[in-house]
């Protein structure tokens, strides 16, 4: 199941109990969904589960009865909704378009319910493993605006733009991808984006450590490197039985053992040497080096 399958998923089996609220997600289902059909409102879907849940609210808000038909042919369930009970929600149609018959003052509960109806009817959402984005679109203007004016005083952070012949409404990062889904109460589905982040950034710590370590060993290597390259020269030019014998030891080991890291050179010392004093020494057998080759 894709993600946003699993979102409307989780948010047609959330219970309703207020009147209210149902009334508001009836309208953001039908503002987003429906098309202007006569004087009413024609609305399809070819999800069963929303069919049921829109006549479900239709019949305890209104007391109507709009069985779920499906309609054979387009494979969808249709509903018509007349002029009567747009008004009851809030909606009306206006030169052919749909439109709002009442700027009414939601309450906190409903702005919620609005929105989810909204997103039930038009939103989409990524797989949050692969990138944070949830949006609602709508070809009506208005309808973007109002929605977007009720998503950011719920406190979200989201953005609005016109993509060809659709206004859309979203949520870019983990932030406010997920504080929109939140408005329309899919908990689930916003822990699981969470994890998912959670997820990315332990990956992304260990992606970090790794090429930290690459970038040590390639300085490791790079001095290493330098330094039998050094030693080389020395013994071509005065052979390194002529070095004394502290700096002679130290040639030595590191011709032996080029892609040992300093400390590990300190340890095969006998007895031990410090990293500072081996350090002091293979300095030295470059320093060598340089005016050798300077002669
Ligand atoms: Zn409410």
């Amino acid at each position: 199941m894709t993600f946003l399958n699993e979102v409307k998923e989780e948010l047609l089996n959330l219970r309703i109990k207020k009147n209210c609220c149902m009334t508001s997600e009836v309208r953001g289902i039908l503002a987003f969904g429906g098309i202007a059909f006569g004087e009413g409102i024609l609305f399809g879907t070819d999800s069963f589960s929303l069919a049921k849940r829109l006549s479900i609210f239709l019949r305890k808000v209104c007391n109507v009865n709009f069985a779920e038909r499906l309609d054979e042919d387009a494979g969808s369930y249709k509903f018509l909704i007349p002029e009567s009970i747009l008004s009851e929600i809030g909606l009306k149609v206006e030169a052919e378009a749909v439109a709002e018959s009442e700027n009414k003052e939601l309450d906190h509960c409903c702005m919620q319910a609005f929105v989810r109806g909204a997103f039930l009817a038009s939103g989409s959402a990524a797989n949050p493993e692969k990138a944070y984005r949830v949006e609602i679109f709508t070809e009506r203007a208005w309808l973007c605006d109002k929605t977007f004016e009720i998503i950011t005083s719920l406190g979200v952070d989201c953005k609005k733009v016109k993509r060809k012949n659709l206004y859309v409404i979203y949520g870019n990062n983990s932030e406010n991808a997920s504080d929109l889904l939140k408005v329309t109460e899919a908990s689930h589905a916003v822990f699981k984006m969470l994890d998912a982040k959670i997820e990315k950034e332990k990956r992304n710590r260990t992606n970090r450590q790794i090429n930290f370590d690459m970038a040590n060993i390639d300085r490791i290597n790079e001095n290493s490197r330098r330094e039998a390259d050094a030693i080389r020269l020395i013994d071509k030019k005065i052979g390194i039985g002529e070095l004394k014998p502290k700096l002679r030891e130290v040639a030595r080991l590191r011709l032996d053992n080029e892609g040992a890291s300093l400390r590990e050179l300190c340890e095969m010392c006998d007895p031990p040497l410090a990293k500072s004093t081996l350090n002091n020494r293979l300095n030295k057998l470059i320093q060598i080096a340089e005016e050798l080759s300077d002669e």
